[in-house]
Order: structure tokens, then sequence, then C-alpha cells
């Protein structure tokens, strides 16, 4: 720009006047190309590249981490139940192996739908059988349904706490 140095252009669109830069590759940007990131001001390229990092997985680790977190949040459930409180500690030791014995069996790659995988993949597999059992133990044989629920309750709460923390191990 020939009158001041201080002027900068977009990188992206040379007719338009900026004081932005990138914080990363330092490009002028104008306000249009800024994406605000917590870090700072990030240009279109910088965050296509970034992205790119973030998504690591081939698409068979999808299935993988399904099936491993399911099992895992699934053999979780069996321990829980009657053993009412102890179900919390179950939860949090099952949730922790889950993510831990995936990342191990798809080496540590990684995507955003990832995320939604195994946290899906937990919640169901540890849901479905306390409603399984429920209906199997309580309901059919007429057991009464008062002490059924507080059996289920704890199932329930396993499910909810297992995906919870499957989905908090993952949050980056
Ligand atoms: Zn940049
Ligand atoms: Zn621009």
């Amino acid at each position: 720009m020939p009158e001041t140095e201080n002027t900068l252009t977009c990188a992206f669109h040379p007719n338009r006047e900026t004081t932005l830069r990138c914080n990363r590759c330092n490009r002028p940007i104008c306000i249009k190309c800024a994406t605000h990131t917590p870090t700072g001001y990030r240009c279109p390229e910088c965050i296509r590249s970034q992205q790119k990092v973030f998504i690591t997985t081939k698409w068979y680790d999808q299935v993988i981490a399904a099936l491993i977190t399911g099992a895992v949040a699934f053999a979780g459930s069996l321990l829980t139940g009657l053993v009412g409180f102890y179900t919390i500690f179950i939860a949090l030791g099952a949730g922790y192996l889950a993510v831990l014995a995936t990342k191990k069996a798809i080496s540590n790659r990684r995507s955003p739908l990832l995320k939604i995988v195994m946290s899906t993949s937990a919640l169901l597999a540890s849901i479905f059988p306390a409603f399984i059992y429920y209906y199997r133990v309580y309901w059919l044989s007429g057991i009464g349904l008062a002490w059924g629920w507080y059996d289920m309750a704890w199932r329930l709460a396993y499910g909810v706490i297992v995906t919870a923390n499957v989905y908090y191990q993952l949050r980056k």
C-alpha cells in the first residue's frame, strides 16, 4: 500500500482495508474472513488446516470405537443394580476403561464424530440392558415393582454417569 505502512489489506480480499491479523500466520485479514477462536482471530486457511489435524480417524475407527466402548459399558452394567451406591464407582471405572481401551485400539486417532459415536454407544449399551433386566426380572415375574424401580434407578444412573464420563474424557 502506497500511503501509510499501517494500512493493511485483507489477504483474501485485496480491496478491503483492515487492522486485524491472523494470530497464527500473521496474515492481514478482514473481519469477514476472521474467525474468533479462544486464542484470537484466525484466517480461513489456518482454520482449515487446524480442522484437518483434528480429524485423523479412519472410517473403521468409528466402528471399533462403538464396539469397544459399547462392550465395556455393557459389561459394567451387568455389575450394577442392587449394589446401590457402588454403582457410581463402577460407572466411573467403566467409563475410564472404555475410553482407555478404545484409544489404544484406534491408536489415539481422533475426530469430533468419534466423541458422538462413543457417547452414543456408551448410552445405548448401558441403558438398554437396564430396561431388559427390569422387564425380565420384575415385570414378567411380578416381583414388587416398587423394589424394581430402586434397582432400575441405579441402573439408569449408571448409564447417565458412564455416558457423561466418556463424553467428559473426550471433550477437548
Ligand atoms: Zn492464518
Ligand atoms: Zn477478507
